[in-house]
């Protein structure tokens, strides 16, 4: 079997989350114009496995059971399967369910037994949103040159921006500084009710259901127990955490750009009765960049989870999966013929959303870079 194609166990998955993902798409233009009416919609299957997806089952995580399989959402490949089918049906709403998401793949790789069981404890308790805090004004793309910092009596003082859900979050982990240099920095859970937390949310054009916003840290308390890998040395702590947690995360990028590209070739088909000979020959090019990309990223999600220090081709598949996402948006606008994105409302989101990809978790340029670094260190086998 090619290293691409999916187990049984997998197609299996698949075709419960694409039935599940029906749901998402007669919501999508109502999350886009009014993220909050997420609240609504919380008891759709898709969102309540979303809210305990990526929690091991260790800490009593329910399973999607799906024929007799039992499915956590822990592995890169699992999760792509999942979001290449719920992004189909719509990015924003998927990215607006409540859950462990990012933050809990980074406690997964960092927390010790007591931070887990707080963490996921909580999530268990009610589905709750999280929050990952790194990015800052400014230094987007240069994380290594984050400001936000910890002192020695825990004190937690900076600002975060572009956050997914930083104001209806009810916990999260933020990046910090405790002293100069990479060895320097550290993450650490902090819950929003903390005196000197605050978020507002940043109005945006695209995956507007991903409520990102500007977090502003004013001397937040940090109990010395919820700073991220103490039992660690502090090579492990910080940047690196960091860089694996988006190795093992970036396939799944990959799959929410895949998604999108793929709802809007689909789109076409559906509306577009007799494409002319140039329509059908675009179309099948689409196609084809479409099932290639899906094998670049079922690739990268395997190399991930066989070793999660090995993320050059997770960055190669979330930088092309989004050129994609961008190019057959704006294709199906050009096959729908003009006023397509006036006419075509849920194309226009698609075409938004396209866009609003590819500055999560880093844009194509820093992609490029991942994948040059690799190919220094002879991750692709010259
Ligand atoms: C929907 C969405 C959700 C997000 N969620 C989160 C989240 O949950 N948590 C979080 O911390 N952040 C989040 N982000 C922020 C995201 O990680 C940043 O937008 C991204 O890292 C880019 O940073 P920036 O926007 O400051 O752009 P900049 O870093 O200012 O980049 C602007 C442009 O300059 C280019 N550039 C920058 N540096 C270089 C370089 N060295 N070489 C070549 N080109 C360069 C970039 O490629 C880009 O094209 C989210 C963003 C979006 C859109």
């Amino acid at each position: 079997m090619p290293v691409s194609e999916l187990d049984h166990r997998l197609v299996a998955l698949r075709q419960q989350v694409r039935e599940w993902a029906a749901d998402l798409r007669p919501i999508a233009l109502e999350i886009d114009r009014d993220p909050d009416a997420i609240n609504d919609h919380l008891d759709l299957p898709a969102i309540r496995y979303l809210s305990t997806m990526v929690i091991p089952p260790e800490y009593g995580a329910p399973p999607m059971t799906v024929a007799g399989h039992r499915f956590y959402g822990m592995a890169s490949l699992e999760r792509a399967v999942v979001l290449e089918e719920l992004a189909c049906a719509d990015a924003g709403t998927l990215l607006a369910a409540p859950g462990a998401s990012m933050s809990g793949v980074l406690v997964d790789l960092l927390a010790d037994e007591q931070q887990k069981e707080w963490f996921y404890g909580q999530l268990l308790e009610r589905p709750q949103w999280t929050f990952f805090g790194l990015t800052e004004p400014n230094r987007g793309s240069d994380a290594g040159g984050l400001r936000t910092a910890l002192s020695a009596d825990g004190v937690l003082t900076g600002e975060k921006r572009y956050v997914g859900n930083a104001t209806r979050a009810s916990l999260g982990v933020v990046f910090a500084r405790t002293r100069p240099g990479p060895l320097g920095i550290v993450a650490t859970l902090v819950r929003t009710s903390a005196p000197g937390y605050t978020a507002v949310p940043i109005d945006t054009v695209g995956l507007r259901g991903a409520r990102i916003g500007a977090i502003t840290l004013d001397r937040v308390e940090i109990p010395p127990e919820h700073v991220l890998g103490s039992h660690l040395s502090a090579a492990q702590r910080g940047m690196w955490a960091c860089v694996r947690t988006f190795n093992r995360l970036r396939p799944g990028v990959a799959a929410i750009a895949l998604g999108i590209a793929r709802a809007a070739y689909e789109y076409v088909l559906a509306e577009r009765d007799r494409p002319g000979r140039d329509g059908r020959d675009r179309l099948d090019v689409l196609g084809r960049r479409i099932e290639a990309t899906r094998r670049l990223i079922r690739s990268a999600a395997m190399s991930v989870d066989a070793n999660g220090g090995h993320g050059h081709l997770a960055s190669a598949a979330k930088a092309r999966a989004c050129r994609l996402a961008e190019d057959a948006t704006l294709e199906a606008c050009e096959l729908l013929g003009p006023g397509a994105r006036l006419e075509h409302p849920v194309l226009d989101k698609l075409t938004r959303d396209a866009r609003g990809v590819e500055f999560m978790e880093g844009t194509e340029n820093m992609q490029r870079l991942n994948v040059f670094h690799g190919y220094l260190a002879g991750a692709f086998g010259r």
